[in-house]
């Protein structure tokens, strides 16, 4: 059976960070494939203003194709209603029939992770990957992962990626402000940027 590594995330834009990070697990853990999940309607942020996800899935395609290993799922997209994580991952290990599963994101969003919908069953099914970037203070996160059972918090492992020094949030602020954002995220999703004018005029809660 193959073992998948799910990538989750709102990709609002995809950058390099994302794709390194997906490669690098791919390799540690002799994964099969990573599976790239931009997130639907994500229910932590109801007053966000996030881009509209058919873009977002177009440049998580764009970005993603010259890698044989990596997919992209519209599964949270095309659902109804919230995105939950433990609905996504109970349907794809189900659709992939597969006996292992990662899932990979970002630390902070790890660290909210007790408000998430049926977060042990969520934590029976997957281990996280919890991407951090350089400097990041582990110890938050293990604060948060004491009043977890002891068998969950193994299921957690965080990760240092270097080249998650590049965030949307920043690649978003440079296209506003008209600044340069070249080499932080793939030539594709650059021009998809601007050919669809696409952060040029919305003000976003930063995230
Ligand atoms: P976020 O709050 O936008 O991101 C938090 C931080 O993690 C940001 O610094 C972000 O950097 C980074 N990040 C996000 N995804 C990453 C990834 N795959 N690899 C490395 N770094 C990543 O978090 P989000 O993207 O909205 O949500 C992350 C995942 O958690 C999504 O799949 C979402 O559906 C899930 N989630 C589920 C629930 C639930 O089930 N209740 C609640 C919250 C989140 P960038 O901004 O540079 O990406």
């Amino acid at each position: 059976m193959p073992d998948i590594c799910l990538m989750g995330g709102t990709f609002d834009p995809i950058h390099y960070g994302h794709l390194v990070v997906a490669e690098e697990v791919r390799q540690r853990f002799h994964l099969d494939k990573v599976v790239f999940i931009p997130a639907g309607k994500p229910p932590h942020k109801r007053n966000q203003t996030i881009s509209d996800a058919q873009h977002r899935v177009n440049m998580t395609r764009l970005a993603t194709s010259s890698n044989p290993y990596f997919e992209v799922s519209t599964i949270e997209v095309d659902r109804q209603g919230f995105s939950y994580t433990v609905d996504t991952v109970d349907q794809l290990r189900r659709s992939f029939q597969v006996d292992k599963i990662y899932f990979i994101t970002g630390a902070d969003a790890v660290l909210e992770i007790l408000t998430w919908k049926d977060v042990e069953k969520l934590l029976s099914m997957t281990n996280f990957i919890a991407a951090t970037r350089p400097g990041y203070d582990l110890n938050n996160l293990k604060e948060t992962l004491k009043s977890l059972p002891d068998p969950f918090i193994k299921k957690i492992l965080p990760l240092e990626v270097p080249a998650l020094s590049i965030s949307s949030s920043d690649i978003r602020r440079r296209v506003r402000e008209g600044r340069s954002f070249k080499y932080l995220l793939p030539e594709s999703v650059e021009k998809y940027i601007y050919k669809n004018n696409i952060y040029k005029n919305n003000i976003y809660v930063s995230s």
